[in-house]
Parts: C-alpha cells; structure tokens; sequence
C-alpha cells in the first residue's frame, strides 16, 4: 500500500478537513478491519468514501465485487490507477455524494454489506439513511470518532443515549468492533476512532408509516432534550398541542415529567402507537 500522503503528494493535492478526509495510512489496521469484519467471500460490499483505495483493494482481493461511492472528484483517477495496477476487475467506482444515492439501485442479486471509514462530519446522517434503506443490507462495520460511538451504542438512562442511539439501536443489534488510534491515519485525527457492527433487523410490528412515526416521535422528543417529555414534544415540529401530548403519554403509561434520554427503544414505541390511536 502506497503512504496516502505519498499518492496525494504526487497528484499535487492536500486532504480536505470538509470531506473528512482522514485516510487510512497503516495496511495492519486495514488488514485488521477487514478480517475482525469477518465478510464472506460471495459478499457485494458497498464501500463508503472509498478515498484512495485503503480498504478497497485488500476488500476487493477478499469478497467478489465492491461498489466504491466517492464524493471527491480529485481522487478517482488516484483511485482509478491503484485499483488497475493491482489488476482488480471486481470494482464499480461511482462519483457521487453517498447521501444522493439510493440503496436499492446498487443492488445486483443479494443483500449488501456496508462498510465505511466515514466522513465524520456526515456520519450520522449516512447512519440515519442506512437505517431507512436497511431492506437492502444485511450487516455494516462503520468507523465514527470514538465519542459518537460510544454515544450510539449508549443505553437509555445517561447522558449519552441520544436520537441516533434510540433509532440505531432499534434497527439494529450494534456491537463494539475496535478503537483506532490517530496514528494510523493521515492526516492523524485529534481524536480516537471507533468501529461498530450493525447487523439490520426488519421491524416485525411497524410498518413502513408507523416506522416514520416512531423516528418522528423520537426526533421530536429529543429536539429539546433538557426539557420533560410534555414540553419538549408540545409545539415542536410535529406540532402536537400540550393536550394531546399528555394524553398520548398517558395512554402509553409514561410519566409525562421524565426526559426523552430516559424512555427505552419500546417505551418510544409504545408512545407512537398511543399517538397513532388518538390521531383516529
Ligand atoms: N476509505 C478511505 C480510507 O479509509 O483511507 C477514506 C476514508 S476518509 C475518512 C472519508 C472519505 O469519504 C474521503 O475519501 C472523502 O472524500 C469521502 N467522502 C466525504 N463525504 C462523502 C460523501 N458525502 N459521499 C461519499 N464520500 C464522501
């Protein structure tokens, strides 16, 4: 693997802080990713923010295609030559913006696997988007910076559990892969990395209307998340009156006085549903 400072140096190009552009320069923690990731060798992995080429070439040798999607345009002829010096023909290389692409179009015959060194300052919202296109995949290992990780995978009750925690942990058993040191990319972040498994579940109670609801109602509880529960939803985007608040509180038995970081993934669901009943 050729140093990313090298390949860009030789392209007269710098890493770009707007992109997130950390890129993975030590092939051991490559390596590693991909084998913890443990992926099967029929696998079609979806590669998010390919860069140059860290994870995809070693994924390529492993599992038989990869789509690679890559938002900066400067990268993909670097991208390009790696990829056809090492005489791989397994890669699609599509120059887009991830948050653009629909899921299901890159589907060929089987569920995807996703995985990605991701653009921090994007990450949630590429997690949100996999979790509303989760039909289509079957399990992602995804990198965040340490705290936003430790804030997904956060139980109800702290400080950390948040919007993404309650809709993460709803679509998803998520489990702690491994923490990445600053010194195994370049430019070095600041901060520590951490990668999690999401392995997908399909709701069996919700259906899709329901679902969006319930990632409303969440959204919307945490939109003011110092306030109880009866103030923080009243008025807010869903625009429900204190009213009818109250009541969908006490119809899904929830003390209108407790804080959205401390109500459980089913105590949001039993919320939606009473909002559901009382909505006609
Ligand atoms: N995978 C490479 C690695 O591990 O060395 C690069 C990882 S770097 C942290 C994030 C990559 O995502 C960059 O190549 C960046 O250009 C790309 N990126 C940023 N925003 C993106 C977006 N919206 N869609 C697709 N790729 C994006």
């Amino acid at each position: 693997m050729t140093h990313p400072g090298q390949l860009l140096k030789q392209a007269g190009l710098y890493a770009g802080k707007e992109l997130g552009q950390n890129f993975l320069s030590n092939p051991g923690t490559a390596k590693m990713i991909i084998e913890k990731a443990g992926i099967s060798e029929d696998a079609h992995v979806l590669e998010i923010g390919s860069g140059l080429g860290a994870l995809t070439l070693p994924l390529a040798k492993k599992v038989s295609h990869v789509t690679a999607v890559e938002k900066d345009g400067r990268l993909i002829p670097i991208l390009r030559e790696v990829i056809d010096n090492e005489g791989l023909k397994n890669i699609d290389i599509i120059h887009q913006d991830i948050l653009k692409i629909q899921i299901k179009d890159l589907l060929k015959d089987k569920k995807l696997v996703v995985i990605g060194n991701l653009p921090y300052n994007i990450s949630s919202q590429i997690l949100i988007k996999l979790v509303e296109e989760r039909k289509y995949i079957e399990k992602a290992f995804l990198m965040f910076q340490k705290e936003l990780g430790t804030r997904i995978l956060a139980p109800p009750g702290g400080r950390e559990y948040s919007r993404l925690s309650a809709v993460s942990q709803y679509a998803a058993k998520i489990s702690f892969v491994a923490d990445i040191g600053p010194s195994s990319f370049f430019p070095s972040p600041d901060v520590y990395s951490t990668i999690l498994q999401f392995k997908f579940i399909q709701s069996e109670d919700l259906d899709e209307s329901q679902e969006k609801l319930l990632f409303d109602v969440i959204k919307s509880a945490f939109s003011k998340r110092r306030k109880t529960l009866k103030n923080s939803m009243a008025g807010g985007e869903l625009e429900y009156k204190k009213e009818f608040v109250l009541q969908a509180l006490a119809l899904a038995t929830i003390d209108p006085q407790r804080r959205a970081e401390t109500l459980s993934v089913e105590e949001f669901k039993a919320l939606s549903r009473a909002i559901r009943a009382i909505s006609g």
